[in-house]
């Protein structure tokens, strides 16, 4: 078919979830995947952590998208077997200044809608996590667990089963805008290049969503779409280890990120990451050197740990719209009729909480296109 009515490009977690959803309305839609499946950039390295919400400024996308995503994937979860466990989380402080600190995400977090939030202290944290060091937490009881692989898997099965064209090893290198369509250019793995019409062109391109945005003639600076790449690596924890943590354990959060903390397995064992590196190329080594800075961090509330538990794990990359020391940036996700694209449907910066909020942008993106 060289004629849609609805091209995505990207198969992450944000791109799948779109066309899941719009292959509701039983439209032509193609999904364009540079990969030879789905998942391979971000949205298979990360934490797999169900967000609460309680980070982000209110008014913002990324709030309200966090707290309806959080409902909206515990009930995809729940409904499609994927699997996942709403394992609760602590953002725990040990020092004045971060107990203030967490009592401004906790206000945040009421203020956002977070359900549940409370403060506790020394004794509970001992009765939920005997092995953790902290003198206060923040608990949010609605945090959780998932696999992303088998939600991405679902929405994948459920859009071919609605009619969706999904293609992998094509990926996108041109974009046209013609009189009153899109024209994309695509070359296949094999080297050969095809031509695809579409009314609709939704930019789901995560690391390379600005060189989409591009593609149309964008001006990424004047527009502020140019995307920063923030590595994050992780330490795997040796398996002995396995099952004495069963909350998701947090320090507090940094501008860039929410800090290197434990990332829960469905099985029971840990890893700890993410750090957050400025970086200006895609490569998914984990540096051994960085043990140290890990270590140093995690046994400051994991005292049982030693520096031989920790091996190099695996890393990811966050797509950033600020750059190094610059305010936190909102996702952008918008119709581009207003700078002469009608039908381009953009979503850029779109870095943490995604994963959790990838049903909620669905929705809203569902909602542009039904307004268009
Ligand atoms: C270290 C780390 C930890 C994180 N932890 C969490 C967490 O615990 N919870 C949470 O909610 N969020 C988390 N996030 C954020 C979350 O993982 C991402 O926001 C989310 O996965 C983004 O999904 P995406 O579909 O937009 O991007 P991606 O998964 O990167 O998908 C984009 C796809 O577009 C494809 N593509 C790009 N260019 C082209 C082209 N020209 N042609 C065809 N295809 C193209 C790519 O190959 C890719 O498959 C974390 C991120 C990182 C890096």
């Amino acid at each position: 078919m060289n004629r849609a009515e609805i091209v995505i490009i990207g198969a992450g977690s944000v791109g799948l979830s779109i066309t899941r959803r719009l292959s509701q309305l039983k439209k032509e839609i193609v999904l364009l995947e540079r990969h030879s499946t789905f998942g391979q950039d971000t949205s298979t390295r990360n934490s797999e952590v169900i967000h609460g919400g309680m980070y982000y400024p209110t008014d913002s996308l990324k709030t309200r998208l966090c707290v309806d995503g959080n409902r909206m994937l515990y009930e995809i979860c729940a409904k499609h077997n994927i699997p996942h466990r709403k394992t609760g989380k602590l953002i725990i402080a040990n020092t004045a200044e971060e107990h203030a600190n967490i009592e401004e995400i906790y206000r945040q977090g009421q203020i956002n809608g977070v359900p549940n939030l409370r403060i506790i202290e020394e004794k509970e944290i001992r009765k939920l996590e005997p092995h953790v060091q902290a003198k206060w937490a923040l608990l949010s009881p609605e945090s959780g667990i998932l696999d992303a692989t088998a939600l991405m898997g679902f929405f994948e099965q459920d859009a071919l089963a609605n009619g969706a064209s999904i293609r992998y090893d094509h990926e996108v290198i041109g974009l046209e805008k013609l009189a009153d369509a899109y024209k994309v250019i695509v070359r296949r793995q094999n080297g050969k290049i095809d031509e695809i019409t579409t009314d609709i062109v939704i930019n789901a391109a995560g690391l390379y969503a600005d060189k989409i945005s591009e593609m149309l003639g964008l001006d990424i600076q004047k527009n502020r779409y140019r995307i920063y790449w923030v590595k994050g690596e992780y330490f795997d924890i040796n398996k002995r280890h396995s099952g004495k943590i069963t909350h998701l354990i947090y320090p507090t959060p940094t501008p860039v990120s929410l800090g290197i903390h434990v990332r829960l397995r469905l099985d029971g064992s840990f890893a700890l990451g993410p750090n957050a590196i400025y970086v200006d190329e895609i490569n998914y080594d984990v540096d051994p050197a960085h043990v140290d800075e890990f270590f140093s961090d995690a046994q400051e509330y994991l005292p049982f740990l030693e520096k031989s538990d920790l091996t190099p794990d695996m890393a990811g990359i966050r797509a950033k719209l600020q750059a190094e020391g610059e305010p936190v940036r909102d996702f952008v996700i918008r119709h581009e009729a207003d700078k002469g694209l009608p039908g381009f449907i953009n979503l850029v910066g779109i870095d943490s909480p995604a994963l959790t909020a990838c049903p909620a942008i669905a929705k809203e993106v569902a909602e542009i296109y039904r307004n268009l």
